[in-house]
């Protein structure tokens, strides 16, 4: 069958007629590729920064945003059959007995940092046309979700990092007294740092979770992004006409900043204005770079004087896809056409070196195989 492979040894990203896979375990599932979405990762891994093939194999399949449908299950399979829906998981545990995490099944929390990443590291992915896993790695999805289902993974990201926030502000009385259960962040003041895929659904996240949230990304307003993210109730603001001391005057304390632009001179900048008891959440992986410079004492002041906390988050675990499942819901009830608008184009595998290597433009862009 048909798979994008990346060969880092060749330095060659090709079309690979790649082995179909079998169902060979009793807890196996076949699933077939439906939709893989392609991010920042993939390109990056296209061009051999990151990424590297299984033992035995010089290619690396890719692809690790996927919806998939069942084809056939093994005998021990309880909760799936054939034609659900699926969205996997990315990341598979460590070998090692002495890592806590991978053997609770928190191998986004792996000690070691050999766990393996299918269409990542070492396993292969998922842009071709089927692929076999274990069910405990696999996440049932409704039909109503079918056509917005690729953007739950990258959706875990934002649906992780607001996890380890309720986690690490749980420390003080962060979520106010009235705040509905399913809308803690009611009355706090979020900024998400970038416009692409993940700031634009960590901000949706943030706004059905409640928070007032402002989007601060370069580009001035008029624009198609400004005009989407307003569209489900955030506020977008242009680093370019607005300097983030001004964004702090206009937004007032700042709660929490959830960072999804990649660039640590902006991130870095912005840390200085978070508010009292305010969190920061790190997901962008920058590009090594010169140093630059950072007003270390007064972010280091701040950070004291203002009980603040800076998190780090990479990867999700299962109650991530879970939440990220149950969110996608709420918000193709609320926000159907800015969901949608996400998905900026479906293509051909055949277009995948445009995708992959041009420049072509969009929030998601996504193979259709299905
Ligand atoms: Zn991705
Ligand atoms: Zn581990």
């Amino acid at each position: 069958m048909r798979a994008v492979g990346v060969s880092p040894s060749k330095k060659e990203v090709r079309l690979v007629d790649h082995h179909t896979p079998h169902i060979s375990s009793d807890h196996h599932v076949k699933i077939r590729s439906l939709e893989v979405g392609i991010c920042g990762t993939d390109k990056e891994i296209c061009h051999f920064v990151y990424g590297s093939p299984p033992d035995g194999f010089d290619y690396l399949v890719i692809g690790h945003e996927s919806l998939g449908e069942v084809v056939e299950v093994g005998s021990k399979v309880r909760n799936l059959k054939k034609g659900d829906l699926v969205v996997p998981s990315v990341r598979r545990p460590c070998p090692h007995d002495h890592c806590q995490s991978c053997r609770e099944e928190r191998q986004d929390f792996c000690f070691t940092g050999d766990f393996t990443e299918r269409g990542i590291k070492m396993t292969h992915g998922f842009m071709t046309e089927f692929y076999v896993d274990e069910e405990r790695f696999l996440n049932p999805l409704s039909h109503d979700l079918r056509e917005v289902g690729v953007l739950v993974e990258p959706l875990t990201v934002a649906e992780k990092g607001l996890e380890q926030v309720w986690q690490v502000q749980k420390r003080l009385p962060w979520v106010k007294k009235n705040a509905p259960a399913n809308a803690r962040g009611t009355g706090l003041k979020a900024v998400v740092l970038g416009a692409g895929p993940i700031g634009i659904l960590g901000a949706m996240t943030l706004v059905r979770h409640g928070f007032e949230t402002y989007v601060y990304s370069r580009s001035q307003k008029p624009n198609p992004k400004a005009d989407l993210v307003e569209s489900f109730g955030a506020k977008y603001i242009s680093s370019e006409s607005v300097t983030v001391d001004q964004l702090a005057e206009q937004v007032g304390n700042i709660d929490l900043v959830y960072e999804a632009v990649g660039l640590s001179r902006v991130s870095y900048d912005v840390l200085r204005v978070l508010g009292m008891n305010g969190i920061y959440v790190f997901t962008g992986i920058p590009a090594p770079r010169a140093p630059i410079p950072v007003e270390a004492d007064n972010i280091m002041r701040n950070m004291v004087l203002k009980n603040q906390a800076v998190v780090g988050t990479v990867n999700a675990d299962k109650k991530a896809f879970q939440d990220a499942i149950t969110d996608l819901g709420v918000f193709m009830e609320r926000w159907p056409a800015a969901l949608k608008s996400l998905i900026t184009g479906r293509y051909k595998l055949d277009n995948y070196k445009e995708l992959l290597l041009g420049d072509k433009s969009g929030i998601k862009n996504v193979i259709a195989l299905g």
